[in-house]
C-alpha cells in the first residue's frame, strides 16, 4: 500500500509552526509497514490545494491530510475533497450534537461558522468523531482510493489517529500488527513524552506512541511481525522497561480505566471505603458506582460543599476552617478522617479545592487537596491542576 501525506496550512509554509503532524504520521505509517512515497505541504489556497489533492490521489492508494478542517473561511480541505470525490456536504446530526455539547461544556457560545464543522461529505466512508475538539475527521473512499482528513491540532489529530485511523490502516496490511497499551495516571502527556523520548528515537519495531485521553497519558507499543507471538516477544522487553520507568504511575495494561482498577483492588482486598467530596461534587462516588459489585466495599459518599456541611457532617473543626481555609491540607485531612469515622469505613477519601474560574480564599484556581485516611493514618496531597472547571474536577477525581 502506497501512501501520501498532505499537510495543509499557510502557517506551515510560512514557518510559523513546525510540521509535527508530518513527522508523527510518517513514523506511524512506517511502523505499519506502509510506504510513504511523498509528503506535500500546501497553503490555504483553493486551487493549489485541489491540485495537490488530485496529484496525491493519482499516485497513492491512501492520502492522509491534516489541517484545514477549522470553522474559518480559509479552511477548505473538506470542501475540496468532497468536490474531487464527486459528492456534496451535508450536515451530520451526531457531529453537530457533539459540537454543541463541546461549547455547552465550556460555557462558550457557538457561532454560525462552528456549524460548518458538522458538514460531512454525503457519501462519506466514515466520520471520525473528535473527542478533543470540534472538527470531525473524515474517511472518503472511491475506486480503490482512500482519503483521510484529520484535524490540524496535534492534540486532536494524534488520539484520532491512534484510536480510529490506525485500525483501518492496519486492517489493510499483511502480517500481524499487534500493540499493547500501558496506562499511566498523574504523569501528564508532555512529561511522559520526555520520559520515553530516547526509546521513541531509538526504536523502529516496536514503535512507541504516547497520547492523552480522559486525563490519562497512554503509551501504545506496536510491533510488526509474522505472527502475534513474535510481535509479543518484540514488545515484552520494551514494556518491561516502560513499567520500570513509570513505576507506580503505570497502573494498568490494555483497555480499562482507573475506576475499574481501583474498584477491583478494593474488592479483592476487602477494604471498605467512604468518600467526602467538595470540588469533585460526587464524581469519585459516581465513578466507583460505575463498577458493578462495588456495593461490597463502597459504603457512602457525601458531597460536603459548604463549610457548614464540612463541620456538621464530617466534624471538620471551625478553627481549622478559620485558620487554614476550606481549601487546605488540614481541611482535607479532617474531611477524610470524618467520613471514615462516621461511616465506619476502613478508608476515608476526601477532596477540597478550587476548580475556578476565579481564585477563592486567595487560593489559586486548580489547587486541590486530597485527603486519605487509612487505619489510623492520614495523608494529604496537594494537586496543581490546569484547565477549565470540569477538567480540574475530573483530574482531581
Ligand atoms: P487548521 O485545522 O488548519 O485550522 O489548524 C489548526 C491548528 O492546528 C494550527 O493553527 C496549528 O496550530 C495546528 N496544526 C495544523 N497543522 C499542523 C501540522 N502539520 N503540524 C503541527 N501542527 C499543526
Ligand atoms: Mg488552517
Amino acid at each position: 500500500m502506497k501512501a501520501e501525506l498532505l499537510t495543509v496550512g499557510t502557517e506551515l509554509l510560512l514557518g510559523d509552526i513546525l510540521n509535527t503532524n508530518a513527522q508523527y504520521l510518517a513514523q506511524e505509517l512506517a511502523a505499519l509497514g506502509i510506504t510513504l512515497h511523498r509528503q506535500t505541504v500546501v497553503g490555504d489556497h483553493p486551487q493549489r490545494l485541489e491540485d495537490a489533492m488530485k496529484m496525491a490521489l493519482q499516485d497513492a492508494d491512501v492520502v492522509i491530510c491534516t489541517g484545514g478542517l477549522g470553522p474559518t473561511e480559509d479552511d477548505l480541505t473538506k470542501e475540496t475533497a468532497a468536490r474531487l470525490f464527486g459528492t456534496k456536504l451535508e450536515e451530520d446530526k451526531e457531529a453537530l450534537r457533539r459540537i454543541q455539547e463541546y461549547f455547552r461544556k465550556r460555557q462558550r457560545s457557538m457561532t454560525e461558522n462552528n456549524k460548518k464543522q458538522a458538514l460531512i461529505p454525503a457519501d462519506c466512508g466514515k466520520v471520525l468523531y473528535n473527542d478533543h475538539g470540534t472538527a470531525p475527521g473524515i474517511v472518503l473512499e472511491k475506486n480503490g482510493k482512500m482519503m483521510i482528513l484529520l484535524p490540524g491540532p496535534p492534540e486532536e489529530m494524534v488520539p484520532m489517529f491512534q484510536e480510529q485511523v490506525r485500525p483501518i490502516l492496519a486492517e489493510k496490511q499483511d502480517g500481524v500488527i499487534y500493540s499493547e497499551i500501558l496506562r499511566t495516571i498523574g504523569v501528564g502527556e508532555s512529561r511522559m513524552e520526555s520520559m520515553v523520548q530516547d526509546l521513541i528515537d531509538s526504536q523502529t519495531n516496536p514503535t512507541i506512541a504516547p497520547y492523552a485521553k480522559d486525563g490519562e497519558a497512554i503509551l501504545r507499543v506496536t510491533a510488526r511481525a509474522e505472527t502475534k507471538e513474535a510481535a509479543k516477544n518484540l514488545i515484552a522487553p520494551i514494556m518491561a522497561e516502560l513499567e520500570h520507568r513509570f513505576g507506580e504511575s503505570a497502573y494498568a495494561h490494555g483497555e480499562t480505566d482507573l475506576q475499574t482498577v481501583v474498584s477491583e483492588m478494593l474488592i479483592s482486598q476487602k477494604k471498605t471505603i467512604a468518600v467526602a467530596e467538595s470540588c469533585t461534587g460526587g464524581m469519585i462516588s459516581s465513578w466507583l458506582v460505575e463498577y458493578p459489585g462495588i456495593s461490597e466495599v463502597f459504603l457512602e459518599g457525601c458531597v460536603t460543599y459548604s463549610c457548614e456541611a464540612k463541620m456538621r457532617r464530617l466534624g471538620v473543626k471551625k478553627e481549622t476552617l478559620a485558620q487554614y481555609g476550606a481549601v487546605s491540607a488540614q481541611c482535607a485531612a479532617e474531611m477524610a478522617e470524618g467520613i471514615a469515622k462516621t461511616s465506619g469505613a476502613e478508608i476515608g477519601l476526601a477532596t477540597t479545592g478550587n476548580a475556578g474560574p476565579s481564585p477563592s480564599e486567595g487560593k489559586e484556581v486548580g489547587l486541590v487537596y486530597v485527603g486519605l485516611y487509612h487505619r489510623g493514618k492520614t495523608m494529604t496531597q496537594a494537586l496543581h491542576l490546569a484547565g477549565d472547571r470540569n477538567k480540574i474536577r475530573r483530574d482531581a477525581a
